[in-house]
This record gives C-alpha cells, sequence and structure tokens, in this order.
C-alpha cells in the first residue's frame, strides 16, 4: 500500500517536472511540496518526536519510488535521514527534541557535512576544527559537497576537536544555517542529479552552545560511520528506482519501436537484455531489503550488508540505465527521452557515501 500510495504521488506530483529540473538545474520545490504534503518527505522520524515512524524498509521503499521518477527528488527523504540520524543515534534527548520536531513537520531539512577539499575517501583527515570556549564551540572550515547545502536548516558537521588523535579527535555537532559565520558556496555543475543543490559550507569562526554537540567528545567519526551503515541502503534504494524506472521506459519503448517490420522486442537479442536487466535489478532488491531488516534490527552483520546493497545496488543501476539507452538506440542518447538522464543520475550511486572501492574495503574488512 506504501508503495502504490508514493508511486501515484510521484507519477502526479514529481515525474511531470523531472526532465525541467534536470534541464534547468533547479532544486525540486514541487517534489518537496508533494512529499511535505503528504508527510513523505521524512518519514524515518520516529513517532515520539513527532515524525510517521517509517522503518528502514519502508524508507527504503518511499525513497526507491521517488527515485523511479526524479534521482534529484528521492534526495529529499534520503538526506533528510542522513543529515539527522547522528542526532538520533547519538543525540541527546533535548537535541532530538529541538531539531527532530521541525524536521518531521516539514519546517526544516537536515544536511550531513563530512567530507571536505582534501578529505573524501579518508574522511579522518579533515582539518575543519572545533575548538572549546567557555560554554561555547568555535568552527572553522570548510565542507565540500554538501547535499541540499543552502536549501536545509540543519548540518550534521564533523570537526576536529582533538587533532592529536585522528578519528578518535573527531566530534559532531548541529549546526543551523542561521548561525552567524555559516555560508555556502555556487552550486556544482554536475553531470547528473542536477536538481540537487550540492555546495561548499564554510564555516568561519561560527559559535556554538555546547550542548549542540551530538554526543561525547571524540564519538563524531564513529557516529559518522555508525550513520553510513544504516544510510547507504537508503542510496541503495535511490539506485533500485533510478534502474525501474529505466526498466520501466524500455520495456515500453521496445513494444513500440518497429525494425524489419516488427516490434524490436521480438528479438531474442533485445529479450535477452530486458531479462537480464530484470534479473539485476531484482537481485539487487533482495539484498537490499535484507539490509533494510538488518538496519531496522541493528545486526552484527549490518556493516557488511549495507556496503553490500550500496555497491551492488549502485553497479547494476549504472548497468540497467546504460542497457536502457542502448535499447533506444539514437532516441536513448538525446534529452528527448529519459533513460540519458536516468544513466546520468545513476553514475552518483557508485560515488558517494563512499565510493564503490571504499564499500569493497569495508566488505573486505567485514565479511560476514
Ligand atoms: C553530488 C555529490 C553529493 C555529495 N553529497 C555529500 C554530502 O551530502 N555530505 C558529504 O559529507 N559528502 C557528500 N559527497 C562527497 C562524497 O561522499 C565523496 O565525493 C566521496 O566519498 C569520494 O571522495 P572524493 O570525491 O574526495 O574522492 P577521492 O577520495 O579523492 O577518491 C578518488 C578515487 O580514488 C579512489 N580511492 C580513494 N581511496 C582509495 C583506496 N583506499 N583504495 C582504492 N581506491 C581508493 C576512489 O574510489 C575514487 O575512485 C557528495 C559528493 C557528490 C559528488
Amino acid at each position: 500500500m506504501l508503495r502504490e500510495t508514493v508511486r501515484a504521488l510521484a507519477e502526479a506530483k514529481i515525474a511531470p517536472h523531472a526532465a525541467a529540473v534536470d534541464e534547468e538545474a533547479r532544486f525540486p520545490q514541487e517534489a518537496l511540496d508533494a512529499l511535505t504534503g503528504a508527510d513523505l518527505h521524512a518519514v524515518h522520524v520516529p513517532e515520539e518526536y513527532g515524525g510517521a515512524g517509517a522503518d528502514a524498509l519502508a524508507t527504503v521503499i518511499v525513497i526507491e519510488e521517488v527515485a523511479r521518477a526524479c534521482a534529484s527528488s528521492s534526495l529529499i527523504p534520503a538526506v533528510n535521514k542522513l543529515g539527522s540520524l547522528p542526532v538520533i543515534l547519538s543525540g541527546s534527548e533535548d537535541l532530538k527534541k529541538k531539531y527532530l520536531g521541525p524536521l518531521a513537520k516539514g519546517d526544516a531539512m537536515f544536511s550531513y557535512c563530512l567530507s571536505e577539499p582534501d578529505a573524501g575517501s579518508d574522511a579522518a583527515g579533515m582539518k575543519t576544527r572545533a575548538v572549546r570556549d567557555g560554554d561555547s564551540w568555535v568552527l572553522n572550515g570548510v565542507k565540500r559537497w554538501i547535499t541540499n547545502a543552502g536549501v536545509s536548516e540543519y548540518y550534521t558537521v564533523m570537526a576536529v576537536t582533538d587533532p592529536t588523535k585522528r578519528s578518535k579527535g573527531i566530534s559532531a555537532f548541529v549546526v543551523e544555517k542561521s548561525d552567524e559565520g555559516v555560508s555556502f558556496g555556487a552550486p556544482e555543475k554536475k553531470l547528473g542529479i542536477k536538481g540537487s543543490p550540492t555546495r561548499e559550507v564554510y564555516f568561519d569562526n561560527v559559535r556554538i552552545p555546547a550542548d549542540r554537540m551530538i554526543g561525547e567528545e571524540g564519538t563524531g567519526f564513529a557516529t559518522a560511520m555508525k550513520t553510513l551503515d544504516h544510510t547507504r541502503i537508503t542510496i541503495a534504494a535511490q539506485a533500485l528506482g533510478i534502474a525501474q524506472g529505466a526498466l520501466d521506459y524500455a520495456k515500453g519503448y521496445v513494444q513500440e519501436r518497429k525494425q524489419f517490420g516488427k516490434p524490436i522486442a521480438d528479438f531474442q537479442g533485445v529479450q535477452f537484455m530486458l531479462a537480464d536487466m530484470a534479473m539485476k535489478l531484482e537481485a539487487a532488491r533482495q539484498l537490499t531489503y535484507s539490509a533494510a531488516a538488518k538496519s531496522e534490527r541493528v545486526d552484527g552483520d549490518l556493516t557488511f550488508f549495507g556496503a553490500a546493497a550500496k555497491c551492488f545496488a549502485s553497479d547494476v543501476a549504472m548497468e540497467v540505465t546504460t542497457d536502457a539507452v542502448q535499447l533506444l538506440g539514437g532516441y536513448g542518447y538525446t534529452r528527448d527521452y529519459p533513460v540519458e538522464r536516468m544513466m546520468r543520475d545513476a553514475k552518483i550511486t557508485q560515488i558517494y557515501e563512499g565510493t564503490n572501492q571504499v564499500q569493497r574495503i569495508v566488505m573486505a574488512r567485514n565479511l560476514p
């Protein structure tokens, strides 16, 4: 029922704007309004903080169905979870009450600030610094590639509080857009997910109260990694949705397109491509859903499954969308059809929340 509800909403209110959002590289405001109106913008927020209380699998289904229509728009529910999960996992009761309520209501979005210009895969090499000053922390530094930066009100920011301890000297904080000294760079000009703003975030002597720290001092990196164990599954969901959108489009196209006097769907070469696409996609879906169940239960093998689901589903999305372009021939290569956008959008799922090389490192260190 949830899938049907989200699919109907996405087809009616999100899909019609997907091409324009991509072409104009603009924020999908229609999608935000539609998702917020249906209480689907941040479904993961627990009921006790005013949220819908969706479990990890339900959250995956929401993201998957939005991504099937528009990958950029699916980053609204996905990044709301990514940005706020550190607070949910490790924050004080006061922080949860203060920040999860407005998120659940749709009054504020949440972003996640881990990456920096010189610290991507090696996130623990970050330089953003937080220094204690009485009852405050003062932040200075630059975060790069921050999804929904400028649009979000709230930012979970990882910063170095003890430079002698590397990852154990990193702490997490909630920073608000309106805190003095916070500013944003120009939107990145990207290959895909063009409707999702990606910008640098600058912290110039940003003074915040000490109670904005998430968890204990020195636990920020551990919280950031624990968060990714759960949210990589939402990127897998995004990949599934993009791939399903491309497969559905290609499936329809091959029935209509005629060559050699018959629909190209009659050619076994075309049928075998579609069969492989559907088979790989279903395997990715099953892995993603079982990873979501593990996320909900916080199973001991979650780290492996989160990385495996994200890695496998994103590789499948890249293959399936590339094959969808192939099935449309020359038409697939143009912006008159949606599959080239889906192919460009799929690529990012192999890169963010840790590249697929990094996922393989994570899997190898956590073999079941
Ligand atoms: C559109 C977009 C949105 C993003 N959103 C966010 C966000 O909201 N918040 C956030 O914090 N970050 C975000 N990111 C950052 C993203 O997570 C990083 O780009 C990613 O982790 C890779 O880091 P990097 O770009 O510095 O690449 P690098 O780390 O420089 O990697 C370059 C290449 O080297 C490879 N490599 C690096 N180390 C190893 C190794 N040990 N073994 C094998 N190969 C290796 C990588 O796999 C990659 O192929 C976003 C990025 C993009 C492009």
